[in-house]
């Protein structure tokens, strides 16, 4: 009898390949080059939600295109996360230009991208939102494999091992 494969469903490990590139068709990100998958819990918030659901069913080998909206993604563009910051909240020597990427704390433990877009007196001008945000998301993704939790990875709700967490 053959075995039947796993395939992917909330709780399962898996381990993916993608590419994601823009509406221009433009890579924006890849783990095809090194070889290893992204190895992760389904269901347990390691990638876009919207991108997991899409995964569900496949077995390994499999491959699929998921296209996601904005929304879908990492949101909308928000006018009001444009903001100014004093130049010295920056590192000192530093020299900043526009399109410079900082991670800036959100007092909750998440770093977030920060933006510069622009330099007006002793000001910066920075853009809060995800580099992201308001973009159309293409991604090809290849599943490298599907296994169960062990009851230790579902009590810390991630995936141990090779590409997965480690303690
Ligand atoms: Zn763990």
């Amino acid at each position: 009898m053959v075995p039947t494969p796993q395939t992917v469903a909330a709780g399962k490990i898996v381990g993916i390949y993608y590419t994601l590139k823009d509406k221009s068709g433009a890579v924006i990100d890849t783990n095809r080059k090194g070889g290893k998958p992204l190895v992760f819990l389904h269901g347990g918030g390691t990638i876009l939600p919207a991108l997991e659901a899409a995964l569900l069913g496949l077995a390994k080998d499999a491959e699929i295109s998921v296209q996601l909206t904005p929304e879908q993604g990492y949101g909308v563009a928000k006018p009001e996360l444009h903001k100014r910051v004093p130049r010295k909240a920056f590192p000192a020597g530093r020299e900043l230009k526009v399109g410079m990427h900082f991670n800036s704390g959100d007092g909750k433990g998440h770093n977030v991208p920060v933006t510069i877009t622009g330099f007006e007196g002793d000001e910066v001008l920075v853009d809060h939102n995800h580099p992201l945000a308001g973009a159309e998301l293409f991604f090809q993704v290849t599943i490298a494999g599907v296994r169960d939790a062990s009851a230790e990875e579902r009590q810390h709700g991630h995936a141990h091992g090779p590409g997965g967490h480690h303690h």
